[in-house]
């Protein structure tokens, strides 16, 4: 028997294209001469390949930053193989064969990756090397190992570890990627992500590699202005519900009424990455009207008062405000995790 397809959810990411591509030509113009890339891993930050790679490729984007191999192929399903750069790199003689075989440069982090790499056969590769961030990346004093220079190296990177905050590692770091650049043979240099974007030019060389800021993250202020939201949750009301003094809500019975209400019980739940630190803290919105959270975020559901929207009815769509850095300020997750965490059971358009 076949079966039809579902109805839709009644959880939808709406996203804005135009603010995506204004996003990516801003840090693009904000990183001088450079050109800027596009760190799309982890499903472009939860917002979805599919939706966002299109978008950045027709804005004029040719970088495509990746972390896992298992992420290649959604790639390579809008974008040419060289375009697609994996962060992680060769971990396994597989890794190295299927970089060879697809054609996507792996970014080599180690001597071991670089032995892996040219014992697959080797070509065009990126090379990380670590300025202090102590994470992923070649030591600086394996820079002069022979391996290295048997790699062909398009984009000599380092990342920032502090760029979001001003810190004397940020200016440390650079005088370090400065000092090691004319050590290695590559055609480019990249060090900054957005909030290095932030930093200004003088960090930007000839690659930028924004992520959060693509999406609508706000790592630093000076890209306050510039930088619009691009993600913005809805969820349906799926039971309306009239209390009464006395009566309480949810889990735990955290939220106790001091009168009679009317409620709405609303499909997002922190299965769907709307965490329980929202509880008590958030609120939804229905037209104008802000709707607040009442009792504990259950894994599929939140309940909210809607005394300021009479005319709500079960159905109705609700918006989630998910501007990411006052939403950051008000739950106590980092904007990467508010974006990232966004569960697989909303509609994202396609
Ligand atoms: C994730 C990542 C980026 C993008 O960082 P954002 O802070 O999201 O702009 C850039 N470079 C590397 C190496 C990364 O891992």
């Amino acid at each position: 028997m076949r079966f039809p397809e579902p109805p839709p959810p009644s959880l939808r990411l709406r996203i804005d294209r135009e603010a995506l591509a204004g996003n990516w030509r801003a840090l693009d113009r904000l990183s001088g001469t450079a050109r800027a890339g596009a760190a799309v891993k982890a499903n472009a930050y939860g917002v979805g390949v599919d939706n966002v790679v299109p978008v950045l490729r027709d804005a004029g984007c040719t970088a495509f930053f990746i972390a896992h191999w298992s992420e290649v192929g959604d790639l390579l399903a809008h974008v040419p193989p060289e375009q697609v750069r994996v962060l992680h790199g060769p971990v396994s003689a597989e890794d190295a064969a299927y970089a060879r075989v697809t054609g996507v440069r792996p970014v080599i982090n180690s001597l071991h990756q670089a032995r892996l790499w040219l014992d697959a056969g080797g070509g065009a590769c990126d090379l990380m090397v670590d300025t202090g961030i102590n994470r992923l990346g070649l030591p600086p004093a394996q820079v002069g190992n022979p391996l290295i220079a048997r790699l062909e190296i398009e984009t000599l990177m380092s990342h920032l570890a502090s760029a979001d905050e001003d810190s004397p590692q940020n200016a440390r770091q650079l005088a370090l990627f400065r000092q090691l650049a004319p050590q290695v043979s590559a055609r480019r240099l990249s060090l900054a992500n957005s909030a290095g974007v932030g930093l200004g030019t003088d960090y930007a060389f000839d690659m930028t590699r924004p992520g959060l800021a693509l999406y609508g993250g706000v790592p630093r202020p000076e890209l306050a202005e510039t930088i619009r939201q691009v993600a913005h949750p809805q969820a349906a009301v799926i039971q309306m519900r009239d209390v009464s003094a006395g009566d309480s809500v949810g889990y735990n019975a955290r939220f106790t009424a001091d009168r009679s209400m009317r409620l709405a019980t609303v499909s997002l739940g922190y299965a769907d990455g709307y965490l329980r630190c929202w509880s008590g803290r958030g609120a939804l919105r229905f037209g104008g009207a802000d709707l607040p959270l009442l009792g504990l975020v259950s894994m599929d559901m939140v309940v909210v008062d809607c005394s300021a929207a009479p005319g709500l009815r079960e159905g109705d769509w609700l918006d989630v405000p998910y501007s990411l850095p006052e939403a950051a300020r008000r739950c106590g997750l980092s904007q990467y995790e508010l974006l990232t965490m966004l569960g697989r059971r909303f509609r994202r358009p396609d």
